[in-house]
């Protein structure tokens, strides 16, 4: 779509940056609501493995348009989701009685192309393996932007900048957006080898704490298992980054020890690092952008609420954009009240989860979950 403006340059309303499930929900409903949209996504960043997306993104599937297919093949279903927390005992949460059945352990990959992929039916303009970099925002509001990708750049313009980039925030913390953390949180991961012979309990999520953080296991649809123990970052040991410095931590556990002793530990496998620490935005929305996913708010993985207020911010962000241009004076400031009540939400229920572990109340992990206010928060370094 050719600028007229600029020469060769092309014009759209508005550009995703980000192509996860907050950017194609975005894209999407704004391609619905009949906007010119390019998503592009560099697809760079941690690899995401072993997250359970739970049954209610059904209705947020639904409401999108995409119906069942991002979930429909090559994930596994989740039935259950198994806890040692607070005590020794393993409480089960059953899906059975869950109105929208039950949920899934996600091939990201594939359940993220897939939501692409639907955005790119509804007439959304794909550019894969590109990098988003705002250039400069005109006095007429409009902005310049380059895309990098395979080697390659080029200039497009548009009217709005949607920052679906994830933790990495890359539009909005140019922008001048600060941006806060409540902890430090890190998961170390590794992933172990599919088991000879796959028991029917698998198809929960297993979770359990202990002293100084918490596990968590699920086995991935490619029938390997994922093994991940969350702490502080300056309380994980660096001894966590090898393979048997993390297994014999994963040996002092009760129950995620026994999962994983079905599944072989390849002799290349080697533990991996990724931020989980609750942040986000001061505000997540400034001229011309609007954040949405995990750019304007990320969380703890214990909620299993991630992938869930991605696609919900991604549609709520991307309606509001859409009636702020067509004139709607409130739509922005409603979108920041939505996100502000869904940040209340999940402080008040992450601190009453961190709550119903008292055993290690003397240790700083709990202990930093016990006596923080849940309102407070600390200026993240960018
Ligand atoms: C260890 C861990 C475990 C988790 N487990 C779960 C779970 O079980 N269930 C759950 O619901 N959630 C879980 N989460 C949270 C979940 O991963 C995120 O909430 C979710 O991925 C957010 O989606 P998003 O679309 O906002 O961002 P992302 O999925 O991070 O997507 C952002 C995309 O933007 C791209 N990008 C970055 N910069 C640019 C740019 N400048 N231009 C273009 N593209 C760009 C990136 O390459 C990436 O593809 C977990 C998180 C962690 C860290």
């Amino acid at each position: 779509m050719p600028d007229r403006a600029v020469p060769g340059a092309e014009s759209y309303d508005v550009v995703v940056a980000g192509g996860g499930p907050a950017g194609a929900a975005a894209a999407l409903t704004l391609a619905r609501a009949g906007r010119r949209v390019l998503l592009a996504n560099a697809g760079t960043g941690p690899a995401k493995i072993g997250e359970a997306l739970p049954s209610a993104a059904r209705v947020l599937l639904h409401d999108l348009g995409a119906g069942e297919r991002p979930v429909a093949t090559g994930h596994t279903t989740c039935y259950s989701n198994l806890s040692s927390w607070g005590s020794t005992a393993l409480g089960c949460v059953d899906f059975i009685r869950d109105p929208n059945g039950p949920g899934w352990h996600l091939d990201r990959r594939r359940f993220d192309q897939c939501l692409r992929e639907a955005a790119r039916t509804a007439g959304v303009q794909l550019a894969e393996g590109t990098a988003v970099r705002p250039k400069e925002r005109h006095s007429d509001g409009r902005w310049v932007l380059a895309l990098r990708g395979r080697g390659s750049e080029r200039v497009v313009r548009c009217d709005w900048l949607v920052d679906a980039s994830g933790r990495s925030r890359a539009i909005a913390s140019p922008g001048g957006a600060g941006r806060r953390r409540t902890d430090r949180l890190l998961a170390t991961c590794l992933e172990l080898a599919p088991a000879p012979a796959v028991r029917a309990a698998d198809t929960s999520s297993l979770v359990e704490s202990t002293a100084d953080g918490w596990w968590y296991t699920a086995l991935l649809p490619s029938g390997r298992r994922l093994v991940a123990y969350f702490t502080d970052a300056d309380l994980a040991s660096p001894a966590l980054l090898s393979r048997s410095g993390l297994w014999q931590l994963l040996r002092q556990t009760r129950y995620i020890t026994d999962r994983a002793d079905a599944h072989p530990l390849p002799a290349d496998a080697v533990p991996r690092r990724a931020p989980a620490h609750s942040s986000h935005l001061d505000t997540p929305t400034g001229a011309g952008w609007i954040a949405v996913g995990d750019a304007a708010t990320a969380f703890d993985p214990i909620s299993s609420q991630g992938i869930l207020t991605a696609l919900y911010t991604g549609m709520a962000g991307a309606s509001a954009v859409h009636a702020h241009l067509n004139g709607d004076d409130g739509a922005l400031a409603s979108y920041r009240s939505n996100v502000a009540a869904l940040l209340a939400a999940y402080r008040r229920n992450h601190h009453a989860v961190y709550a119903l572990e008292r055993r290690w109340a003397d240790r700083p992990f709990w202990q930093r979950r016990h006596t923080l206010l849940p309102h407070i928060t600390r200026k993240e370094s960018v």
